[in-house]
């Protein structure tokens, strides 16, 4: 039985303080994510997490982060101001943005973020807007083809088509970029890649490294550049369904290690720095959605709709993604009804389950969507003038905090002009 970092009686307590919906996190959860991926990575000296902000743009979550060792990773100047405004400085942040406008580099480069480039063409278009260029840079490589891993009967364990990202540069451009940034000044560089998203294999990152140490080792070998960090980025996943397996950080960190060894120290390049923007696997399942029954409807379906909507909670719409869910106090009934969780939105998308098998739904009943602690309530957005919703944070000493309210009405007209 899956079950969240919450029990029944404290989601009761917790909903008689705070109207439903609301996205609640785990600050316990959050803090042995965080020390359990450094424990797992600590044979590398300049390990660093980089968080990645898109997945949950909170200040209360960032500041936990950052007191566990953790920086940040941007892709857009309010998430770097943000960033900035938690407390994050210089090289804790890295700027992993494509499509970059120039004030954003500017900004990066005025607050020493360590930038990322997506693109080669990116060094002229810095040339004719930076002073001068940062001593530390990085580059976003993209292998194409399909990368897969772990073929069996049922296809591949993990598979994704880089190919058809738009994201990073070819082998050939990353040579050339790195060429013309060191006769721009930079001295050192890195290298990132993302290869595959919400990855359940403990091999993902182990076989990206594999990718990007090789190409590190070849970079140095041939321009002479110093390479003194690799970036794995994200994609380690969380098993979002009962069935998924759980990832070992423990056997990832040493599967890593194991190719650290092989590629770079064999090479003498024991000073390269592993860095990982994870986002996902920090706070996915650290975080859920608690929302309650507004009316059941029994058409050629059975409808349960809820007080959610994908405005909080996108991923189903947007990839007929799976969350799990629970209904308090319920858990112990068959699950012999089958419904469509869905939203008011006047879109037939709008469902957060889709033919969900549960216990019999009653007006009132409190449901609990597992894993939205991560690209959940950040995805959120105002389409149908529906209003994002709050944020509590479940502290460590069983306490609750707010930490985002409610959009009120008057945020949504904030910005119009009548
Ligand atoms: C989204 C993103 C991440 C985080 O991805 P997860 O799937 O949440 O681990 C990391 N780095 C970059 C550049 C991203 O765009």
């Amino acid at each position: 039985m899956k079950k969240t970092f919450v029990n029944d009686e404290k989601i009761m307590e917790v909903v008689r303080t705070y109207p439903t919906p609301f996205h609640l996190y785990d600050e316990a959860g959050i803090r042995r994510t965080a020390r359990d991926l450094l424990k797992a990575f600590s044979w590398n000296p300049g390990f660093k997490e980089y968080f990645a902000v898109k997945a949950t743009p909170e200040p209360a979550i960032l500041k936990i982060l950052k007191e566990e060792g953790c920086g940040c990773d941007c892709a857009s100047l309010t998430e770097m101001m943000l960033a900035d405004r938690c407390g994050f400085s210089g090289s804790e942040i890295m700027f992993s943005s494509s499509d970059t406008p120039a004030e954003e580099y500017l900004y990066a480069y005025e607050h020493d973020a360590v930038i990322n480039l997506d693109d080669i063409s990116h060094i002229a278009f810095l040339k004719k807007i930076l002073p001068a260029f940062p001593k530390k840079m990085s580059c976003r490589y993209n292998p194409g083809g399909v990368f897969t891993l772990g073929e069996s009967g049922e296809g591949f364990q993990v598979m994704d088509t880089p190919e058809d990202s738009k994201f990073g540069m070819t082998r050939k451009q990353i040579f050339e970029a790195f060429r013309q940034l060191k006769a721009l000044g930079v001295e050192d560089f890195g290298i990132h890649a993302f290869l595959a998203s919400n990855t359940l294999s403990d091999e993902y990152y182990p076989a990206l490294a594999k990718i990007i140490f090789q190409l590190a080792a070849d970079l140095q070998k041939e321009t002479g550049c110093h390479v003194t960090f690799v970036n794995l980025s994200g994609g380690v996943g969380i098993p979002y369904r009962p069935e998924d397996r759980k990832n070992d950080i423990f056997a990832i960190g040493e599967g890593v290690h194991r190719v650290y060894d092989e590629i770079l120290t064999n090479t003498g390049m024991n000073d390269v720095a592993v860095y990982t923007e994870l986002g996902r696997y920090m706070l996915g399942s650290n975080g859920c959605l608690v929302t309650k029954v507004l009316h059941l409807k029994h058409t050629y379906r059975d409808y349960a709709g809820v007080d959610a909507n994908s405005a909080h909670l996108m991923r189903p719409a947007i990839y007929g993604a799976y969350h799990h869910i629970t209904v308090v106090g319920k858990e112990h009934l068959p699950h012999d009804h089958v419904y469509d969780i869905t939203g008011s939105l006047c879109e037939n998308n709008d469902k957060l389950a889709v033919q969900r098998a549960l216990p019999e739904l009653e007006e009132g009943d409190l449901l609990v969507i597992h894993d939205t602690g991560a690209h959940g309530a950040s995805m959120g957005f105002n389409y149908n003038g529906k209003l994002r919703g709050a944020g509590i944070l479940l502290c460590s000493d069983g306490s609750t905090k707010l930490i985002r309210r409610a959009e009120t009405p008057e945020d949504y007209f904030r910005t119009m002009i009548f």
